[in-house]
Parts: structure tokens; sequence; C-alpha cells
């Protein structure tokens, strides 16, 4: 091939293409799913309920067509459990569950983010009594199919388990389930990386949570994140501290209870938060974009710099 300046520019271009696509999530079909699932129509999603059993289907689908391989049959984990305030047992839980196999290792990074929220409930003064948990946690699992889509197109060096869990707005259940009868030996869990409200913050700011207890993990995300959008804080997370502290807030719990490392990404409570009001109208499309390209950044530098035996 002759070094012409043409061949030169289309080079560069090829370049500029190739980090452009290589590192980023597709924001069109993270919109559209968040959409889907915050809708009406999913009745708030709440386990045992029509409308969470649509946001499984919808979810499973999304993880065939992508691929992913699992270790349960058609990727669903079932579990029951007693909720005691409703004096009732939720027989028919599912969580959802994806693999990508790693590139160099038989570690595991465990990526997770709740697909329930609470339903229909008390109406609101405009009359609505659809809890569409757009932000909590639409948000989560919508993240939670790209960045599967992701690794399973750019292979990650660690081995991957997407979970859509169910259950977590009666007590975090569906990740106690999975930590209960996990697929794998514990020990080779490297990291836990749960996604639970990611969508919307009014100072453009979005919590890593966990790295109190593995201060490793700040010093690596700190320098895969500096000057970034939205900006990446740490905290919440020392013990003591009350509800300040978010260490047993979400999936992550269930983990960190079994000596797993975690980060938690979410943001702070907002005014919407568990009303009707928590809407895809609501949420804030571009901070949520960057959100999850910011989690993508976060979990290629974290797979890049954990151990891998
Ligand atoms: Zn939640």
């Amino acid at each position: 091939m002759q070094l012409t300046i043409k061949n030169i520019l289309s080079c560069l271009l090829f370049l500029v293409l190739f980090q452009a696509n290589g590192q980023s999530i597709d924001d069109k079909s993270l919109i559209e799913n968040i959409k889907f699932l915050s809708t009406d129509g999913l009745k708030g999603r709440k386990t045992g309920s029509e409308g969470n059993s649509k946001a499984r289907d919808f979810i499973l689908d999304q993880f065939k067509n992508i691929g992913l391989e699992t270790h349960y049959a058609d990727y669903q984990q079932k579990f029951s459990f007693g909720n005691k305030r409703e004096k009732k047992t939720y027989e028919n839980a599912v969580n959802i569950i994806g693999f990508v196999a790693g590139n160099s290792s038989k570690k595991l990074i465990v990526i997770t983010a709740h697909y329930d929220h609470v339903g229909i409930g008390k109406p609101n003064s405009e009359g609505d009594s659809i809890y569409n948990g757009a932000d909590d946690n639409a948000s989560g699992t919508a993240a939670l199919i790209e960045l599967a889509k992701y690794f399973k197109e750019n292979r990650p060096e660690h081995a991957m388990l997407f979970a859509a869990l169910d259950g977590e707005e009666m007590g975090l259940q569906g990740a106690k389930a999975l930590v209960k009868d996990f697929p794998f030996p514990m020990d080779q869990i490297v990291l836990n990386i749960n996604m639970d409200m990611i969508s919307r913050n009014e100072k453009g700011e979005l919590y890593a949570s966990g790295t109190y207890y593995n201060p490793s993990l700040r010093t690596i995300l700190e320098s895969a994140t500096s000057g970034s959008t939205p900006r990446l804080l740490f905290g919440h997370d020392k013990p003591n501290t009350g509800s300040d502290n978010w260490t047993q807030s979400s999936d992550h719990g269930p983990f960190f209870n079994a000596n797993v490392p975690h980060i938690y990404f979410g943001v702070e409570d907002h005014d919407d938060y568990h009303k009707p009001s928590d809407s895809f109208e609501n949420i804030d499309q571009q901070f949520y974009i960057d959100a999850v390209n910011l989690i993508l950044k976060c979990t290629l530098a974290l797979d890049t710099e954990l151990p891998k035996e």
C-alpha cells in the first residue's frame, strides 16, 4: 500500500471511529429500554405481579439476543421468600442471569441491578398510582443490558456474570438467593458491581460507594475517571453513620455480608424517590447516558487492574 495522504487520513479516521465505538455503550438502545421498563403497562414491576413478569420476559429476550451464556435453565434462577410485612410467601420470584467467559481469568466480576419495583400504591395528588420506578431501578437494569452487550462484543479479561435481580424492594431477596446458591465458589468473585438509581442528579454527581472497605478500588477508579462527567464521588460507606451508610441499602449488601468487595453506583435520593413521579419523563437522559459510559469506563479499568489469579 502506498503511503499517500489519503491512506494516512483514512487510517486516522478508522482509529478515531474505532475509539469512539470501542468504549461506549449504545445510548439509543439504553434510552429505549429504560423507557419500556418504566412504562405504565408494567405497572411498577412488583415481584410476583404480571408487570414484573413482563419486565422479566423483556430482559430474557435481550439476554438471548445478545447471546449470553448461562448456568441456569433459560437464564432463570427461581426462588421463594417470606414477606413478614404482607404475611405472605412469594413462590415465583426470578433472577435472570447471563455469563461471559473471561479472556485470561476464571475469576469473576458480578454485575447486578434489580428489575423489580414497588408496583401500584397510594395515588398522588394527580391521581397517579403507578410507581414506575424509572430511576429505581429501570435505570440500572437497562444499563446492565448494555454492559452485557458491550462485554459480549468486547471480551473482558475476567469472567463476568450479569444478574438482573428480583425482590430487592422486599429486602434484597434476589441478591440473597444468588449469594446463597451461587453457581461458582464464592472466592472466585473478585468484585460485585451493583447499579441502583443512576439516571438523574441535579448536582451532576454519581457515587461509587463501598471503597471504604477496599481503598485500592478507589485508587483504580480515581485514575480512570479524573475530570469525568458526571463527577464520580466516593462515600456513603463508613460504618456507624446511620442512613448515610449505604452498605446494606441495595443488592451489594448480601455480597458484602459474604466478604465480597463491592462498588455500588448510585445517586443520592431525589424528590421522586418511591413516588409515582419516578417516571421516564423525570430522568435526565444526558446524565444517564454519561453515567453509564462512566460506569463502563470504571468496569474496564477494574477488569484490567484486579487480580486474575
Ligand atoms: Zn432500588
